[in-house]
């Protein structure tokens, strides 16, 4: 495809971006429990309205955009007080949990530069259920990551197996609130007595939880301690567009004093352009998330939020309960805010997620990995909690209708083909027919996905990595 030669007419693009979207999931009509976080129409319009007046403003230059600086201090200031943040804390606006992410580990890294010159080869500690995107930023920083196993029931991080991981490499220690895959709130307290103890820094990972849980323990759950007020804790990340329903591309990184924020920011003058100096990774960036981040933080106020934190709380506590009554799953361990994660020792979850899909449900496969065996999540967000019922009827059906598959042995069919390889040898190729034993073909997946996931379920984490990889490497192309 080449740039038409000629335009095409605004209602004919329009119309054909309509068109395009047909296939995607339908994610307005409550079925789908992840990936979108609906705040409503009402929501929408406003951060559309905000998104679109700010879309060409430039966050490269707060000097020559006043407001963006502006929208950004006052978001900055909301998620400190939020967060049991001080008059010392600060923070920035980010594109995401992941950015958030990646420049709390560089900072951490480039403190420890500084701090402690003598570490060549600085790790991080952390538990098995962390987010990939601390790998992620390891990978890019040049960071190794130290996993250490958590807790078999509750899948907390186990505190003690963290100290021990430490060594005199160690820079930063990791904890979540809430961890994504069970939304269990690691013992932050309990590791901020070890970063002090040792004299680390310690990141929470609230990308998920840090905007709902303040809502939920003021609604009386018994959420553990987990932001800046807990002494130890030097650094806590939030995602805005997960439960602050604002548009995808805001989330907050918020560190306790600018002595060590300074670590983040990168500044160039050695070049003929304009003198750079960034806080996060994006240079030139759309004004746009961060305005309409601001007007629906401004629009919900703390009264909508509480409204919301109060119907996906209700709805999340009759899932665990019903999920628990079916025959054959049971919730993984005890959930503490809007994310569960369920399994079964009788039944093949990837076969009761195709038999969801095919009730039109959208529901999320997880890996097994680090104790935590294959399971199915749901993240519960305002747009769900009136399907419950629904969802918990058709989640019945769908466990009697996996059970009567024969199992097809296709992730057996590959692990054999793969014994006596040499791993290092294998090709694109090879992982194309891997992926053809699984029903992949090109980049069209097929309907039924428990053979694809079984595959992936039953790989080494690097074969797994690279099946991945190269599948994107076919879709992209
Ligand atoms: C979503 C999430 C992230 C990553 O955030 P993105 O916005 O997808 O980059 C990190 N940690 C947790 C716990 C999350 O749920």
């Amino acid at each position: 495809m080449k740039i038409p030669e000629t335009g095409i007419a605004k209602d004919t693009l329009l119309e054909t971006l309509e068109t395009y979207r047909s296939n995607d999931l339908a994610w307005r009509n409550g079925r789908t429990w992840g990936y979108v976080y609906d705040g409503g129409p009402e929501v929408e319009e406003v951060a559309k309205r905000a998104y679109t007046m700010y879309l060409t403003e430039n966050g490269l230059d707060p000097t020559a955009f006043p407001s963006l600086l502006r929208f950004e201090n006052d978001i900055v200031a909301m998620a400190a007080a939020h967060l049991g943040g001080d008059e010392h804390t600060v923070g920035s606006f980010t594109s995401g949990g992941t950015e958030s992410i990646i420049l709390a580990v560089k900072t951490a890294r480039d403190h420890a530069r500084e701090a402690r010159p003598e570490i060549t080869e600085p790790e991080m500690v952390l538990p098995v259920t962390a987010h990939a995107a601390f790998h992620k930023a390891a990978h890019y920083l040049g960071v190794k990551v130290v996993p250490t196993p958590v807790d078999p029931t509750t899948y907390k991080a186990d505190v003690a197996a963290m100290e021990a991981a430490i060594t005199d490499r160690t820079i930063l220690l990791v904890g979540s609130a809430a961890s994504y895959a069970h939304g269990v709130v690691d013992p932050i307290r309990e590791l901020g007595l070890v970063a002090q103890r040792h004299g680390l820094l310690l990141h929470v990972d609230g990308c998920i939880g840090g905007f709902l849980l303040p809502y939920l323990k003021r609604l009386g759950a018994p959420v553990p301690d987990f932001d800046l007020s807990v002494p130890g804790v030097t650094s806590i990340s939030m995602d805005l567009h997960k439960y602050a329903y604002c548009p995808k591309g805001a989330s907050v990184v918020l560190y306790r004093d600018p002595a060590l924020r300074r670590h983040q920011i990168y500044a160039c003058a050695r070049w003929t352009g304009y003198s750079v100096v960034n806080p996060t990774v994006q240079s030139s960036k759309s004004g746009g998330p961060l305005a309409a981040a601001w007007a629906v933080l401004n629009f919900v106020g703390d009264d909508g939020f509480m409204e919301f934190a109060r119907r996906i709380y209700d709805a999340t506590n009759r899932l665990v309960a019903g999920i628990g009554a079916i025959d054959g799953l049971r919730v993984m361990g005890r959930p503490e805010m809007s994310l569960i994660g369920f399994t079964s020792d009788t039944v093949n979850v990837f076969h009761v997620i195709d038999e969801m899909k095919a009730r039109g449900w959208y529901v999320q496969a997880q890996l097994g990995f680090g104790g935590s065996k294959e399971n199915i999540h749901l993240t519960v967000g305002p747009s769900n909690v009136e399907w419950v019922d629904a969802l918990l009827r058709d989640l019945a059906e769908s466990v009697v209708a996996a059970k009567k598959i024969p199992p097809n042995g296709v992730a057996a069919a590959v692990t054999q083909a793969l014994s006596g390889v040499d791993l290092s040898s294998l090709t694109g190729d090879g992982f194309v027919r891997m992926l053809g034993m699984a029903g992949v073909s090109g980049t069209k997946l097929p309907d039924r996905m428990a053979p694809v996931n079984e595959i992936l379920n039953a790989l080494p984490p690097e074969l797994c990595e690279r099946l991945l990889a190269e599948f994107l490497n076919q879709l992209f192309s």
